[in-house]
């Protein structure tokens, strides 16, 4: 099968040209190595275009501000599941990453003096949990556009290849478990591609696609993670999804949370601002799982808004047109075109929303993906990295504060350029491809040849964002769990005969929607089986029937494997790099 398959040959392969993925061949191709980055749609149509509020980085331009307050805050934040060592690591190098940024041509916002514009974020604090800082460095509200166009142009010039609108199938390795690369997909015309490379980057965003109502983008269908899994390879922390409080009611656009840094807040059926009775101190600037839950619990108690009750208001009436315009533009624009209001003057609808996942390809600061070792110990999958909204470092723990995601990338972006410039330093030359694992990602491709009659795989994938968003959301139970295991047990096996709608008409991206349908399955399978074991609510992760966060018996990082859906723990890494450790404590806002 593998004798006519065409092949390329480079020092690192990228899968994703996200922010994380743009960073790190950014590093690889000023370092003058081969670089290929493969991304299923055009480089800056990745999902980090649409981030808005911006990138957290303590330069102290508004409030005064250090890292470690920082990292307090990001400690506190994800409910002290993080690991501590990653998180000084990141919060340290927060300053730098902007300033690169900025010398690259990232268009900021500006302050009067010239320096760049900060907002204040949820969970951001001075001095240990004082008043509110302002960390969030922001391009107005298109600040992932900014940055992604920014990494984009830079690669052009530092000669990057890419391969766009390449599907990736599934990892390649030798007999030795090396990864060598990966088996992709030309969309356009059909065509297999043996990408051959020394080192391979994950950096494929992610999985918000599992959900009905979400903020993500259609790719977000978490493929890097299933590879990982299909390998043999665990997932880390994915009972842990964040739902973001401000995503448009009903229809899932998110409205940032740069929103109530601006000063909106949000209001109940009776026109109360119910978050001074839910977080005092931070109101509608705490942490994200604790107005998600605040919002949902408003919605039980019957004080939703709108006929059915089912969300509550955002008021940014009261800032006025010139703050809306200049710092929320294209929230107003998408009041505009997708709820016909004028938000400087009508409050928006807006409900809990699903965002992202704390949780992913379990790696250590350095990018490399760790695995347990048989000895009980941990070790580095040879040959392969992560980086970004795919790969758990983890730096969010079980709750990541606003404007992390974009530090994390980029940071971790980087930080894996780096070592991969180290390993293929030491590693030279190319080794021999196991050309059965090359015939198993290419088993995976032809499976999909199947049209005709029988069950389609949309209904199948419509029927899966069903079955998580009633059985695995903000609240959770063990017996509504239970059940949606059973179904989603069930929607695996009707997977099996699934076809393609009719032969005429299937286009490639038929067969695309099904391979990302095998990947959202088995990620969904990860979600459920990590929240059902855990018994305790930490972060966003809330069970009604466990509501206490319980560190004695909890406080430790789940795995999941496929093979017989297996979880097993790992200790969280307490121990910062210099400074003293944040000893949990009870986290109020
Ligand atoms: C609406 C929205 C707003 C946000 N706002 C903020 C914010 O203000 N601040 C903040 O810190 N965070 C924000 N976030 C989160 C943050 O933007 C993301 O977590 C982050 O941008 C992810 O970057 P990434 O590089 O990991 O992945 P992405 O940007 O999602 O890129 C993934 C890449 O992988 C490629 N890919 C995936 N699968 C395949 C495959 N099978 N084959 C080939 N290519 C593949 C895609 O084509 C894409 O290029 C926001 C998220 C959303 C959804």
């Amino acid at each position: 099968m593998t004798s006519g398959l065409a092949r390329r040959r480079f020092d690192t392969l990228i899968l994703g040209a996200g922010g994380a993925g743009l960073r790190a061949a950014l590093q690889l191709s000023r370092a003058d190595a081969r670089v290929a980055v493969v991304s299923k749609v055009f480089p800056t149509r990745s999902h980090t275009v649409a981030a808005q509020g911006g990138v957290n980085a303590a330069l102290a331009n508004v409030t005064p501000d250090n890292w470690h307050w920082h990292m307090y805050d990001t400690v506190k934040g994800g409910d002290y599941l993080g690991d501590q060592d990653a998180i000084e690591y990141m919060c340290r190098a927060a300053p730098k990453i902007v300033y690169e940024l900025e010398h690259a041509g990232m268009p900021f916002s500006r302050l009067d003096n010239g320096r760049i514009y900060q907002r204040p974020f949820g969970g951001m604090t001075q001095d240990f949990g004082g008043e509110q800082a302002a960390r969030t460095c922001a391009a107005a509200d298109r600040t992932g556009h900014a940055i992604l166009h920014t990494l984009y142009q830079q690669n052009i010039r530092a000669r990057t290849h890419f391969f766009d609108e390449y599907f990736a199938i599934d990892l390649i390795r030798d007999a030795e478990g090396v990864v060598l690369g990966a088996l992709v997909l030309e969309i356009e015309t059909g065509e297999p591609l043996l990408i051959e490379a020394k080192t391979t980057l994950i950096a494929s965003g992610g999985c918000g696609q599992l959900f009905r109502t979400t903020t993500n983008a259609h790719i977000n269908t978490g493929d890097g993670m299933a590879m990982v899994l299909r390998a043999g390879i665990p997932l880390q922390d994915m009972e842990f999804f964040q739902f973001h409080p401000t995503g448009i009611a009903g229809k899932g656009m998110l409205i940032t949370e740069g929103a109530r840094g601006e000063g909106g807040y949000l209001t109940n059926k009776d026109g109360e601002r119910f978050m001074e009775r839910y977080a005092p101190h931070a109101k509608d600037l705490a942490s994200r799982d604790v107005v998600s839950r605040a919002i949902a619990t408003e919605i039980r108690a019957g004080r939703g808004c709108g006929p059915d009750g089912d969300h509550v208001m955002l008021k940014l009436d009261h800032l006025g047109a010139g703050v809306v315009n200049k710092r929320l533009p294209g929230i107003r624009d998408m009041c505009r075109t997708f709820l016909r209001i004028e938000p400087a003057e009508t409050p928006i609808p807006v409900a809990p929303t699903a965002h992202y996942v704390m949780g992913g390809i379990p790696t250590n600061r350095f990018g490399e993906v760790v695995a347990p070792a048989k000895t009980g110990a941990e070790d580095s999958v040879p040959g392969l990295y992560a980086a970004g909204e795919c790969a758990c470092v983890s730096v969010h723990g079980a709750n990541r504060l606003g404007g992390n995601s974009l530090l994390d990338i980029l940071v971790f972006g980087r930080a894996a350029g780096k070592r991969i410039i180290d390993y293929l330093h030491d590693n030279r030359n190319h080794r021999a491809l196991d050309l059965d694992s090359v015939d198993r990602a290419m088993a995976r491709l032809t499976r999909w040849d199947r049209v005709g009659d029988g069950e389609h795989v949309a209904d199948v994938r419509a029927e899966l964002k069903r079955v998580m968003e009633d059985h695995v959301s903000v609240f959770r139970t063990e017996e509504v769990m239970r059940e949606g295991v059973d179904r989603l047990l069930a929607l695996r096996r009707r997977m099996a005969d699934a076809r393609l709608r009719d032969a005429s008409r299937v286009f490639n991206t038929a067969r695309i929607e099904a391979l990302e349908l095998e990947n959202l399955t088995d990620i969904a399978m990860a979600t459920l089986a990590g929240a059902l074991a855990r018994r305790e609510s930490r972060g966003a992760h809330s069970r009604i029937d466990h509501p206490r966060r319980d560190d004695v018996n909890w406080m430790k990082h789940s795995l999941y494997s496929l093979e017989g859906d297996h979880l097993e723990w790992k200790p969280v890494r307490t121990k910062p790099l210099t400074v003293e450790t944040f000893p949990p404590k009870e986290r109020v806002y």
